[in-house]
């Protein structure tokens, strides 16, 4: 690791804390830990700054970005907030739960991708709220990685994605949960899961009135999940369990395992996790893991889409994509 990263990776004690919150608050990138995964954050209110995040990932402008707020009275200053929404900030913040609404005008248009609404979470990590109460602002953060690769989940891999571009990394520690938090429109109806997350469709369902899954028209209502998202860079192929073909197709070439279920011999290195929690937090580390162990591709284990499941095989399957939906 050259010197660079020494002086951008701080550990998060109060100077440190104190001193992301200026560089936030003067228009600067700072890579945030959370439960979920680490942040690229930036004053969600300063266009220019916005902006950086768009360059630093290389994301696609019609993409829009949470903002990450530490009380729901905050969210309320961004947002119009509806019952359900109150029902489900009241259930789930802090934690991984975003919820769009109908923004308020103070969110630029930039943030929120000139959609008529914005995203709203509060994270559930002690740093990043005392980084939110001290900078006084709502913190845009999408994932700290480059856009379409695997999300990070160590301070460590935020430097190897974006250490360039980012003014400071504050290390909490590899993330609890692993996996980008569930994203839900809660504007009107019933509440519908955009991208499913750490906060699984049974939770929600005890709450509200959820609508089914597999809406073909989400893609429109939340542009990110149209694009090819967290892929490792070598090829990604997915078995269900039950076919062997997908190790019979590997004809001579190495390959590399990773999932729940014991796979069949011949991998050059596998991965197998001890629980569905596991395998969301390790996930993403384990995916840029094998893709230097000498495998052509991986082969991932995609779970039941019960619990923490749906979450997973969303982002396996969105791993394996060839190309963007369109
Ligand atoms: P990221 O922060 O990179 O993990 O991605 C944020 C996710 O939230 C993407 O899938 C976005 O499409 C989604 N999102 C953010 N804002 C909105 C919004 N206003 N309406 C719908 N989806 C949104
Ligand atoms: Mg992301």
């Amino acid at each position: 690791m050259s010197r660079c990263s020494i002086e951008k990776i701080f550990p998060p004690t109060r100077e440190a804390i104190a001193r992301a919150a200026r560089v936030l608050r003067d228009g600067g990138l700072v890579s945030i830990p959370t439960e979920t995964v680490y942040g690229l954050g930036a004053n969600a209110l300063d266009q220019e700054a916005v902006n950086k995040i768009y360059k630093a990932k290389g994301r696609p402008a019609d993409n829009p970005l949470i903002l990450h707020v530490s009380s729901m009275r905050e969210a309320a200053c961004y947002a119009e907030i509806n019952h359900k929404a109150e029902l489900l900030m009241h259930h789930f913040w802090p934690g991984p739960l975003t919820i769009v609404l109908y923004s308020l005008a103070v969110v630029p248009a930039v943030t929120r991708a000139n959609l008529d609404t914005v995203a709203l979470r509060v994270p559930m990590n002690s740093i990043a709220l005392e980084l939110i109460r001290d900078a006084e602002i709502p913190i845009a953060a999408p994932s700290a990685n480059k856009s379409g690769r695997p999300s990070p989940t160590t301070a460590r891999i935020v430097y190897e994605d974006l250490g360039d571009s980012v003014d400071m990394i504050i290390d909490g520690g590899p993330t609890s949960i692993g996996i980008e938090s569930t994203v839900v429109d809660a504007t009107e109806g019933a509440v519908t899961i955009l991208r499913p997350g750490g906060v699984t469709r049974e939770m929600l369902e005890r709450i509200v009135d959820v609508a089914p899954g597999d809406d073909p028209e989400i893609k429109y209502r939340s542009p990110g999940t149209r694009h090819r998202h967290y892929a490792p860079s070598i090829s990604l192929s997915l078995w269900d369990g039950e076919k062997t073909d997908v190790f019979s197709e590997t004809r001579g070439s190495k390959w590399c395992y990773m999932g729940l279920r014991e796979p069949l011999p011949g991998s050059v290195r596998s991965v197998v996790f001890d629980s569905l929690e596991e395998y969301g937090r390790k996930l993403f580390s384990t995916m840029r893991d094998l893709e230097s162990c000498g495998a052509e591709f991986i082969i991932a284990d995609l779970p039941d889409d019960s619990g923490l499941g749906e979450a997973i095989r969303n982002r396996l399957m969105r791993a394996s994509m060839d190309d963007d939906i369109g």
